[in-house]
C-alpha cells in the first residue's frame, strides 16, 4: 500500500468513528423516545418493556453499524462501494428524520444529527454528494416544521431551521470546497511522483510497479500480458544535429503519439532516455504485434522538424515485442526478452518491429522429451555467460543471425543450417567455468590465462553430452576455433579434416568478433573486416565460405546495424 492509500484509509477510520458517535447520539434519541411513551421517570426504572425497547434499539443500532463496517471493506470494487456508500448515506439520513419525527419533530432537539451525515458525506464523496444532503435535510426539517409546526401568528420554527438549513449548506459547501482542493493536491503529487516530467507518460518506477502488480492480475485470471518497448533510431545523430531541445520536442510527440495509440487500462511508460514501454494487459502476442507496427508506422509518418538529415531520411523507432505467459515466466524474464526483441529489431533493419524468439523453443521441437530439463539449463548458461561476458552483449544473437544468413546463402539443407543454428547458439557455451576477469580483461592476456580460454569448446562439449540429441551439435562447438592451416585448437586439425559446418562457424564467429568491441581491440568497422576476412582467406578461413560470407555481408550491408 502506498502513503496515499494509507492516509486515505485512516481519513475513512476517522470518518467511521464520527458515524458511529452519530448512531450512539440516535440511539440516545430512541432512548428519549421510549421513554416519553411509557410516561416513566428515570426514577421509575423497573419497567421491563421500556427496557426490552432499549436493548432492540441498541440492537437495530449495532446492526447498523456492522452493516456499515461490511460495506467499507475492500472486497468490493470501487463502483460498487460508491453506490453501498450512497444508499448508507440515504439510510442514515431515514433513520435521523425518524429520530427527529419521534423527538417532537419540529422542536427536536435532535436536527443537529443531519449535520454528521453531511459532514462525513462531504469527506468522502466530495461536495457536490455533501451539498446535495444538506439540501435533502434542510427540506426534510423544513417540510416537518411546516407540517406539523404551528401556523399562527408565526412559524419560528420554520425561520429558525432556514437559518439551520444555511449552516449546512454552508458546512458541506466549505468543506467541500477544502476536500477538493485536498484531493486536487494528493492527485498533482501522484503525478508528480508517477510521471516522467518531459513526456507526461509514466516513469520508470511506476512502470515497474505497474509491470508486477498487472502481471499477477493477468496470471491469476489465466490471461496473456504483453510489453513493448521502443527505442528511437539514431537519436544521438539527431539531438547532435539538431539540439537537445529539439530532441526533447520529439520524446514529448512520441509520448504522447504512444497515450493516443492504446487503451485505456494499458500502460505507457518512459523506461529510459529515449526508450519507452507499454505494458499490454490481457493481450495476445499476435495483436501487440498489430499495435506495435501501428506505433511503428504513425512515428515513420509523422514528421519531425530536420528529420531529413538522419540517417535513413526520417525518425524511426525500433520496437520490440514479447508475451507473458508464453514466451516468459516472470516480469523480469518478459523484460529482459521484449528487450532482446528489440535488440534483434535495432541490429537487423532499425525502423521495425519484432517478436522475441527463443532458438530454444525451435530447439525444443527437435529434441526428445526426455531432455527437455537439460536444454531448458542451457539457456540458463548461456544467459548466465551472457550476463559475464559483457563485452560481447548479442554476439550469439548475431552469430545466429548471420548463420542464417549465410546457411542461404551456401544452400544448406534444412537438417544442416538447423545444426548451424544450434551450434551458433551454443558455442560459446564452455565459457561458463571461465572468470569474468579473463573474459573481460583489457591487457593481454597471460600464458596461463590463455590456456584456460582455450579450454572452452572442450568444456561445451562435456555439458551437452548429457543431451543425446545434441551429439551433431558436438563438433561445430568442438572445432569452431580450429584454423584451415592447422594452427588452431583443440585439435589442430587442417583443411578438409574440420567438419563443414565448423569451417562456417569459424568465419561467422571471428567477424562478429572483429565487428563488435573486445576488451582487448576495437572494433573494425564493416569495410575493415571485410578486408581482414580477405587477407585471412585460406589461412585462418576456408576461403570458399570466407568469400560467401563477404557476399553475404555486402548484400546485407544497409540492413545490419553495429
Ligand atoms: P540506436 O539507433 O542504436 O538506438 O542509436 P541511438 O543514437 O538512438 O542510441 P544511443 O543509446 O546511442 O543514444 C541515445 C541518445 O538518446 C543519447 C542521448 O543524446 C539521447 N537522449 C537520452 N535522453 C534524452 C533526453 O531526455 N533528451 C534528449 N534530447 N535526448 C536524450
Ligand atoms: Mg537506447
Ligand atoms: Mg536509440
Amino acid at each position: 500500500m502506498n502513503k496515499t492509500d494509507d492516509e486515505r484509509k485512516q481519513i475513512n477510520d476517522i470518518v467511521s468513528v464520527v458515524k458511529l458517535c452519530s448512531l450512539l447520539f440516535s440511539g440516545m434519541g430512541i432512548f428519549k423516545y421510549v421513554l416519553n411513551y411509557y410516561k416513566i421517570t428515570v426514577d421509575n426504572s423497573n419497567n421491563t418493556l421500556a427496557m426490552d425497547v432499549i436493548i432492540v434499539a441498541v440492537l437495530v443500532l449495532t446492526l447498523i453499524y456492522f452493516i456499515w463496517t461490511f460495506s467499507t471493506t475492500k472486497k468490493f470494487n470501487k463502483k460498487n462501494i460508491a453506490r453501498i456508500q450512497i444508499a448508507e448515506t440515504y439510510l442514515f439520513v431515514l433513520i435521523f428524520s425518524i429520530i427527529i419525527l419521534l423527538t417532537d419533530s419540529y422542536k427536536s432537539d435532535f436536527k443537529f444529527l443531519f449535520l454528521f451525515i453531511i459532514i462525513t458525506t462531504t469527506i468522502q464523496s466530495g461536495m457536490k454528494q455533501g451539498v446535495t444532503i444538506a439540501f435533502v435535510s434542510s427540506s426534510i426539517l423544513l417540510i416537518m416544521d411546516l407540517i406539523y409546526g404551528p401556523r399562527s401568528p408565526e412559524n419560528i420554527y420554520f425561520e429558525k431551521d432556514l437559518i439551520t438549513a444555511g449552516v449546512f449548506i454552508l458546512t458541506a459547501w466549505t468543506l467541500g470546497f477544502y476536500v477538493k482542493i485536498e484531493s486536487s493536491h494528493i492527485k498533482k503529487l501522484e503525478s508528480l511522483a508517477n510521471e516522467d516530467g518531459l513526456t507526461e507518460v509514466y516513469n520508470h518506477r511506476f512502470f515497474y510497479d505497474a509491470l508486477r502488480e498487472k502481471l499477477t492480475a493477468c496470471e491469476k485470471d489465466n490471461k496473456p500480458i504483453s510489453l513493448i518497448f521502443i527505442d528511437i533510431d539514431y537519436f544521438k545523430y539527431y539531438n547532435d544535429l539538431n539540439g537537445h531541445q529539439k530532441g526533447d520536442q520529439v520524446l514529448k510527440t512520441i509520448g504522447s503519439l504512444l497515450k493516443n495509440s492504446v487503451r485505456d487500462g494499458d500502460v505507457v511508460a518512459r523506461y529510459g532516455g529515449e526508450e519507452f514501454s507499454i505494458i499490454l494487459p490481457d493481450t495476445l502476442e499476435q495483436d501487440a504485434i498489430t499495435i506495435a507496427e501501428n506505433i511503428r508506422r504513425k512515428i515513420e509518418e509523422t514528421y519531425f522538424e530536420g528529420e531529413e538529415n538522419q540517417p535513413n531520411g526520417k525518425l524511426t523507432a525500433s520496437i520490440g515485442v514479447s508475451v507473458f505467459p508464453d514466451k516468459a515466466k516472470s516480469d523480469v524474464e518478459l523484460i529482459k526478452s521484449a528487450d532482446d526483441a528489440l535488440y534483434r529489431a535495432k541490429f537487423f533493419n532499425k525502423n521495425r518491429v519484432e517478436a522475441y524468439h527463443s532458438i530454444l523453443d525451435e530447439l525444443k521441437e527437435d529434441i526428445d522429451d526426455k531432455n527437455i530439463d537439460l536444454v531448458t539449463s542451457i539457456k540458463t548458461l548461456i544467459s548466465v555467460i551472457n550476463a559475464k561476458d559483457r563485452y560481447t552483449y548479442g554476439h550469439v544473437e548475431r552469430v545466429v543471425i548471420y548463420s542464417r544468413l549465410i546457411a542461404d546463402k551456401l544452400g544448406l539443407s534444412e537438417k544442416d543450417k538447423k545444426k548451424l543454428i544450434y551450434g551458433a547458439y551454443m558455442h560459446d557455451i564452455g565459457k561458463i567455468n571461465i572468470s569474468e576477469e579473463i573474459l573481460n580483461k583489457k591487457m593481454p592476456l597471460t600464458k596461463d590465462e590463455w590456456e584456460i580460454l582455450k579450454q572452452h569448446p572442450v568444456n561445451g562439449v562435456e555439458i551437452i553430452k548429457p543431451v543425446e540429441s545434441l551429439m551433431d551439435i558436438s563438433p561445430l562447438i568442438l572445432h569452431h576455433h580450429e584454423r584451415y592451416d592447422g594452427n588452431g585448437y583443440p585439435g589442430k586439425l587442417k583443411g578438409e579434416d574440420i567438419p563443414y559446418l565448423a569451417r562456417v562457424l569459424t568465419v561467422v564467429d571471428s567477424y562478429d568478433a572483429m565487428t563488435s568491441n573486445r576488451p582487448y581491440s576495437k572494433s573494425k568497422t564493416q569495410e575493415e573486416a571485410i578486408v581482414e576476412l580477405k587477407k585471412c582467406s585460406g589461412t585462418q578461413f576456408d576461403s570458399s565460405i570466407a568469400d560467401a560470407f563477404v557476399e553475404v555481408i555486402e548484400e546485407n550491408k544497409n540492413n545490419i546495424n553495429y
